[in-house]
Parts: structure tokens; sequence; C-alpha cells
């Protein structure tokens, strides 16, 4: 239709399907400002992204902030 954009990119449609391993309600994540790290929406890990696939093992994240909780933002309080 006229007017509509394209839904989104492909990078996007990639990225709806990935999830944090860290967080039990598998949070999405997004690209980072570098292109080359994925941020977990629960802001408390990076997960790098080599040769264009990201990996997505808590072993490889970088913590940003240990502040937040593993598993995510508190839920149901
Ligand atoms: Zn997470």
């Amino acid at each position: 239709m006229a007017g509509d954009q394209p839904p989104q990119s492909l990078d996007d449609w990639f990225l709806s399907l990935l999830a944090c391993p860290g967080c039990t309600a598998r949070r999405p994540l997004h690209l980072g400002n570098d292109q080359t790290s994925l941020i977990c929406e629960c802001g408390r890990y990076s997960f790098p992204i080599t040769d264009g696939i990201p990996v997505l093992l808590l072993e490889s994240a970088s913590v940003l902030d240990d502040t937040i909780p593993a598993g995510g933002k508190a839920a149901g309080e």
C-alpha cells in the first residue's frame, strides 16, 4: 500500500528470533551501537558478534551492569 514502509529489516527479523540466555523471561536482544554486540533488553548482558554470528553464551557475555539481577528485572513484586 502507498505510504507503507517495509515493516522491518532482515536484521530486525533475525534479532526477534534471539533471546537472552541469561534471562528467565528470555528477553529480546538489541544490536549495540558499535554493531558488534547484542545488548539484552534486561540491560545486564552484552553478547559479542563474532564473524557476523551472535555468540549467545553467558560465558562469552560481558556484564554491563551487575546491579541488575540475573534473570532480568524483578517481575511481579
Ligand atoms: Zn538478559
